[in-house]
């Protein structure tokens, strides 16, 4: 997580012979301005409202040319941005007071050039100073008209919205407007081709469709993504420099607007308050839910207000005493702009591709250095490669008669020798595991653990001893394992056969108590849910398991014996 970073709210004011001296006071630090209202200016207004304000912002810029700017508000953001960080650089403000001066400034003059020519100058410039990176850019200059989109930079002539009209889709990576062509720039020079390009067609677009050009927004967005140069890094970066100059902030009075203005002055004060919104719940840290989508402005500008972004306001003024009144609304959107807090976090990506072909690289480089451990250690045909079907047989076979005892050691070759070696060991046991099971099956009489009205039966019958010799609880719940009277050694036939239909005396309930098998040995069998229930017959689980064991084989239980119909366990499963 990064840190936390405030807004920049700077204050440009422009340069007037008629400034309001008494009225508009800079701080010492050029980073307030303190405005005061004569009360007999606002007549008619009731004598207790409000006549002082002061407003603290992160620098005021008066007769400040354009260079000085450029160097106290988008130097830094533009730096950061050939970093990763996303960048939004906004000027708001009422109409006429240098908002386009600011942004893109008198493309006559080279000398009063604004923000735009000169980020891309400053972008182009650093992009020489790293040679280490293959730097890409493209531009990309949206309008928003009445709620309506439009590509400045379209390659046909600029008549009006496209034929597929233009929409804001959202997707993981952020916001991106579909149908806005978005332009590679390879060199500075192309780059203010189509600045200028974008500069006309907002100016024909005023005529032909008799659209006042400071009743919209405009948004100027340099994309970037820095790829090392050096092939090993996989990493890369992506940014976007969101250049925004808003549509002029007055709020126009209804009375005297009628038709298109009026129709202007709704959007404007619509999309300009929704902004103001969404700057209001940004600024309040109480509020999860931010309201973008109410208008095209906010809702395109979605990723680039607050979010991981390096943020900028420009609040353009007059200084002149009768625009005062725009003047503190302009002033009080720059306070609240001052309580956003954005986390400017580096985009970062990974090129897969660049990646596979490293791990590969890398994979050669480490079998290189093995073969020459291998052939230092005199361990000559050692391949490290995945084993095939064969090798695995052989692995299955060396495991199979180490447990037979017919192998004394298998030799440790490699890792991947050794895992395959482990594989082995687990397959071959939960082979034995189901032999055993089936074994067991094939032998005894299975009860279903749960089938509580059998055992009780079972338990009536005496063939387990509810008095405890029997493994198990009363009410059957945690249902263990074990074997009631039993009176048989290995090898020993009872004299009482015990079945379910045949109760065991109460000696061989005596004798089977001597003899338990416990829980633990059968679970090692994995009869899971199995219950052994006492009966009398030649040998007992606990020897054929115990024998198995030994032998880690199965050794097949004869079907065929005499006493089969008469088992001397019955399980429960
Ligand atoms: P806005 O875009 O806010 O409506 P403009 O940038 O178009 O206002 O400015 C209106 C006029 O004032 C333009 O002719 C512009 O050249 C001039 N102007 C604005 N700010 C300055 C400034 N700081 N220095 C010199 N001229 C300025
Ligand atoms: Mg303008």
């Amino acid at each position: 997580m990064g840190t936390r970073k405030k807004v920049h709210a700077f204050v440009r004011v422009k340069p007037t012979d008629d400034f309001a001296h008494e009225m508009i006071r800079y701080g010492d630090d050029n980073k307030s301005i303190d405005i005061h209202l004569k009360k007999d200016i606002r007549k008619g207004v009731v004598n207790n409202q409000q006549t002082d304000w002061s407003f603290k912002l992160d620098g005021v810029l008066h007769d400040a040319s354009q260079d000085l700017v450029y160097e106290t508000v988008a130097k830094d953001v533009v730096s950061q941005a050939l970093d990763g960080y996303n960048g939004t650089i906004m000027c708001y403000g009422q109409t006429g007071a240098g908002k386009t001066y600011t942004m893109t400034g008198a493309t006559e003059n080279y000398k009063h050039r604004g923000i735009l020519p000169r980020a891309l100058q400053q972008v182009f410039r650093m992009i020489e100073e790293r040679p280490t990176h293959a730097i890409t850019v493209r531009v990309s200059y949206l309008e928003i008209y009445n709620e309506s989109l439009f590509d400045l930079l379209s390659t046909l002539p600029y008549v009006g919205p496209s034929v597929t009209p233009m929409t804001i889709v959202e997707n993981p990576q952020g916001v991106f407007i579909k149908g806005l062509s978005v332009h590679l720039t390879s060199q500075e020079e192309d780059a203010f081709s189509l600045l200028f390009e974008g500069e006309t067609n907002r100016i024909i677009a005023s005529h032909t469709m008799n659209k006042n050009s400071s009743r919209s927004h405009c948004i100027f967005t340099i994309y970037m993504e820095a790829h090392s140069r050096t092939l090993s890094d996989e990493k890369y970066v992506t940014s976007k420099i969101n250049l925004v100059d808003l549509a002029g902030s007055e709020r126009l009075g209804k009375s005297g607007s009628e038709g298109r203005v009026l129709k202007e002055a709704t959007y404007i004060n619509k999309s300009l308050s929704f902004l103001e919104q969404a700057i209001i719940a940004l600024g309040d840290h109480k509020r999860d839910h931010i309201p973008f989508r109410q208008c095209k402005l906010t809702h395109a500008l979605k990723d680039s207000l607050g979010g991981n972004c390096n943020m900028v306001l420009v609040t353009n003024i007059y200084g002149e005493a009768a625009q005062l009144e725009e003047t503190l609304s302009s002033l009080r959107f720059a306070s609240r702009m001052k309580l956003v807090t954005t986390e400017p976090a580096i985009n970062e990506k990974y090129n897969a591709e660049r990646m596979v072909k490293n791990l590969e690289k890398e994979l050669v480089l480490l079998k290189q250095e093995l073969a020459i451990h291998d052939s230092l250690a005199n361990r000559n045909i050692v391949t490290y490669d995945p084993m095939d079907e064969i090798q695995i047989a052989e692995i299955n076979s060396q495991v199979r008669r180490y447990l037979e005892g017919t192998l004394d050691e298998i030799d440790i070759i490699n890792l991947r020798q050794i895992q395959e070696v482990f594989n082995q060991f687990r397959m071959v046991l939960s082979q034995q595991e189901q032999e055993v099971e089936a074994a067991l099956r094939r032998k005894y009489t299975l009860i279903d653990k749960n089938d509580f009205a059998t055992i009780s039966a079972v338990q009536k019958a005496g063939l387990i001893d509810v008095n405890g010799h029997l493994v198990g609880e009363p009410d059957g719940q945690g249902f263990g394992l074990g074997v009631a009277p039993f009176s048989t050694k290995p090898g020993k036939k009872s004299k009482s056969k015990k079945t379910v239909k045949d109760p065991p005396s109460s000696s061989a309930r005596k004798e089977g108590a001597s003899s338990p098998v416990s829980g633990k040995d059968l679970d090692m069998i994995s009869t899971s849910k199995t219950q052994l229930v006492p009966s009398s017959k030649d040998g007992d689980v606990k020897d054929v398991l115990s024998r198995d064991r030994e032998t880690s084989s199965i050794e097949p239980l004869p079907s065929d014996s005499p006493k089969e119909e008469s088992r001397p366990l019955s399980i429960i499963t």
